[in-house]
């Protein structure tokens, strides 16, 4: 810093004693006036013209923002469980809480007038075909409740616009904090699944108003088959939370996981092992053995990186803390 300090001596200075002394504290003001902006630019990264030394200060500024973003996305796995577990949980906003209660509002009025014209429907002299419809319905929804729950667990991530914080965000809670869901109110658990059926529940009771008696007729086994896939697609959510429920379930449902009519509790335990890479079924559960026996999953990552070079599961072991690249 130069040295400015003047004594009582220099009162009686020459002419050129005052320039020297002038020209010392402008350099003095030009320096203060750089550090500050220095420091400014530090501050607001945010001047659009610079001297040497600003645009020194400005480039590393610059720098240790990126670095500063990279340390945000390659420090998850530093915080705790819990913390993790908050971040997800606050991702669960009131307009995605109000659209999952108008979503299951629509879905059970529609869901029960489907009910009804199927019921004034019913056949009974078709009970095999009629059997064979429901059982295939809730093999079909098993099926796709493993294939929706791999690709969202295995790829995809909780930043990717509109689908990260409204469905990828739940997968991550779940294999964060399990036990989560079954703190989740009515609305938050089975809103997702309710939007999902709600267009096609449409579809078949405009059919059920519409088709003639004859043709309604024919499409009976298939009615029943789609209305058995959208049951299950309803309860799947609640039926997974059950198995996560250890404490006041219902009697009947005990009976119905114990008998494996539903997804049973310790069956579901095995998809929850880390890495989380089986058992994704999670209906009945009933495709879970099979699928596991075929390498069904497997296959298809290793196809999906060889054909895009994406792994498999990398934003969820990045939320669950397990590996960091
Ligand atoms: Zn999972
Ligand atoms: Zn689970």
């Amino acid at each position: 810093m130069t040295d400015i300090s003047l004594q009582t001596a220099d009162l009686n200075m020459s002419p050129d004693i005052i320039m020297g002394t002038l020209q010392q504290l402008s350099k003095v003001q030009q320096c203060l006036s750089a550090s500050l902006n220095s420091i400014n630019c530090h501050e607001k990264c945010e001047v659009s013209s610079f001297t040497a030394i600003q645009e020194t200060e400005y480039n590393k500024c610059q720098n240790e923002n990126v670095e500063q973003e990279v340390k945000i996305e390659k420090s998850l796995h530093t915080y705790s469980k819990q913390e993790r577990a908050k971040m997800l949980a606050d991702g669960y906003s009131f307009e995605r809480h109000m659209l999952d209660r108008l979503w299951t509002f629509c879905g059970l009025i529609s869901m029960f007038i489907l009910t009804v014209q199927l019921v004034c429907r019913f056949d009974p002299t078709d009970v095999v075909g009629i059997v064979i419809a429901l059982v295939l319905g809730v093999l079909v929804t098993d099926f796709a409740s493993g294939l929706v729950h791999w690709g969202a667990d295995t790829y995809g991530a909780v930043d990717l616009p509109i689908i990260g914080k409204s469905f990828i965000r739940p997968f991550r809670e779940h294999h964060v904090d399990p036990t989560a869901m079954t703190r989740h109110d009515f609305f938050e658990t089975n809103g997702n699944n309710f939007m999902l059926i709600v267009p096609f529940a449409v579809r078949f009771i405009y059919k059920g108003f519409t088709l003639s008696e004859h043709l309604l007729r024919e499409h009976y086994r298939f009615d029943l088959f789609a209305y058995s896939l959208m049951c299950f697609v309803i309860m799947t959510n609640q039926i997974h939370k059950w198995a996560h429920t250890y404490y006041g379930l219902p009697k009947y449902i005990e009976f119905l996981q114990k008998w494996h009519l539903i997804l049973p509790r310790k069956h579901h335990r095995i998809h929850h092992v880390a890495p989380h890479e089986t058992y994704f079924c999670i209906t009945t559960g009933w495709l879970n053995y099979p699928l596991e026996k075929i390498s069904f999953f497997p296959t298809f990552e290793k196809l999906i990186e060889a054909l895009t070079g994406i792994p498999p599961r990398r934003d969820d072991m990045k939320w669950a803390g397990k590996k960091v690249e």
